[in-house]
């Protein structure tokens, strides 16, 4: 279950002094067209509060935060999906799909 409370503290009973516990961060990712997901714990979970599968608009999104911001929420970034050109009919990842594309319009110009 997600908890939007990140950090959860109590009040020392000697001291009186405010400890923090623990702190349970969340990364919120959101798209137009689908709304708001949070991840945190190893979790993925709708605005609502209940655990979900990743969508693949995340999954997008999840590549593009740093190693460290996922370790905090304990994800992992997802591996690339792959993207199949129709000039050369080569799989290659999504993420340098722009780069082949560009490739392409490079041997062009060279012939
Ligand atoms: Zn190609």
């Amino acid at each position: 279950m997600l908890t939007k409370r990140v950090h959860n503290y109590t009040i020392n009973a000697t001291t009186r002094q405010v400890q923090l516990v623990e702190t349970k961060p969340y990364i919120r990712l959101s798209q137009r067209d689908h709304g708001s997901v949070y991840l945190q714990a190893g979790g993925c979970f709708a605005d609502a509060g209940e655990a979900i599968e990743l969508p693949e608009w995340a999954a997008e999104q999840m590549r593009l935060l740093s190693d460290a911001a996922l370790k905090e929420v304990q994800w992992e970034r997802p591996a690339a999906s792959e993207w199949t050109c129709d000039t050369c009919g080569e799989a290659v990842a999504l993420t340098v799909k722009g780069v082949h594309i560009a490739s392409h319009r490079r041997e062009k110009k060279g012939n």
